[in-house]
């Protein structure tokens, strides 16, 4: 059988996700098992700007599965967001024969590929990875659950140290502007609150996680706070607590890039696997400018524009379940 589409270029962009590896040995193994080339794509759209393009076989991707960061580097790159950027990465696509490009990342990257599809008629198809979890139209992205279980492991052993000194530990994660890592890795790790942009305000968040006279007899409390949910983060918030409670010694961790490190986990793998794998089968379908989704445990085409465009809900279930749960 004739397909259209004879080669794929593959690139990793944004901020590296554990389980992106996963995602680019699956796209190149669907790919040639379904009878096309595989041109991989190095430093996201840098490279490709650069034309730092290599043939992959099977072989290529052997032995990453397990391995975070990214074997195709990412990178970020402020050229790609001009039309004379564009261009030249066009030029490379045209050069090196690709006739569809599967971008890994996150939101930018999505951008990014839009804009290209747009002035070019590019075929492009996303794959969502970032740690972030932020994109509408999936339930997961690969990475976050990585970051999560990383995040538990790092409070869990903040919490030893908290309970012994009696002290409150404000621990800051990322999440560009969105509260799913630090509300989840706080139910995750039975943190006492979780201070994240999509709720109230910051001032009502510390009160309610540490003022109400029900908890009073904790002598030692962790608290979550997203990256920018309030400016100076982490350590914003542990001025405003010792304010409000001079009798509280705070101290403030900021996990940084640990977040997103390591090993990735069965759930990212898996799901890094099955997205990547539907990624060339949307293209045996004829599917262009869309994101490759996972919807309730099933695999979901969603237009590139609406991922990027719609905010992502975190609903009140989790919100609720945390606060009943820290008393
Ligand atoms: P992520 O994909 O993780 O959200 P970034 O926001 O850093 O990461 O975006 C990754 C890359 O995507 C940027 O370095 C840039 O090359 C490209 N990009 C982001 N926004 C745009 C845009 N508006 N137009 C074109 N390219 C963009």
């Amino acid at each position: 059988m004739e397909y259209k589409i004879k080669t794929v270029g593959v690139l990793t962009s944004g901020g590296d996700a554990p389980g992106m590896n996963a995602a680019v040995r699956a796209v190149t193994r669907a790919a040639i098992v379904n009878g096309m080339r595989v041109k991989a794509i190095f430093r996201g759209y840098k490279g490709l700007i650069d034309g730092e393009v290599q043939e992959f076989t099977t072989q290529d991707v052997s032995g990453i599965i397990q391995r975070g960061g990214t074997i195709l580097k990412s990178a970020r790159c402020e050229e790609f967001k001009t039309p004379e950027g564009r261009k030249k990465a066009y030029e490379t696509l045209v050069r090196e024969e690709i006739d569809a490009l599967i971008v890994i990342g996150g939101d930018g990257t999505f951008t990014g590929a839009r804009n290209l599809a747009q002035e070019y008629n590019v075929t492009v198809i996303g794959v969502p990875a970032t740690i972030d979890n932020d994109l509408w139209g999936t339930d997961s992205t690969i990475g976050y659950d990585t970051a999560l279980n990383t995040i538990m492991d790092c409070v869990d052993k903040l919490r030893d140290t908290g309970t012994s000194h009696e002290r409150v530990f404000v621990v800051e994660v990322m999440g560009r502007d969105a509260g799913f890592l630090t509300l989840n890795a706080a139910i995750a790790s039975g943190a006492e609150a979780a201070i994240i942009p999509e709720k109230a305000t910051i001032a009502e968040q510390i009160d309610e996680a540490l003022g109400q006279g029900r908890r009073k007899h904790k002598n030692s409390a962790i608290v979550l706070v997203q990256e920018h949910a309030i400016e100076g983060g982490a350590n914003k918030v542990a001025e405003m607590i010792e304010q409000a409670h001079p009798d509280y010694g705070t101290r403030v961790t900021i996990l940084g890039h640990l977040q997103r490190g390591g090993i990735p986990t069965a759930a990212d793998r898996i799901l890094a696997s099955r997205l990547g794998c539907h990624a060339i089968l949307s293209l045996l379908d004829e599917q262009r400018s869309i994101m490759i989704g996972m919807q309730n445990g099933n695999i979901a085409y969603v237009p590139l524009a609406q991922a990027i465009k719609q905010k992502k809900d975190i609903g009140t279930d989790r919100w609720n379940a945390l606060h009943m749960l820290s008393i």
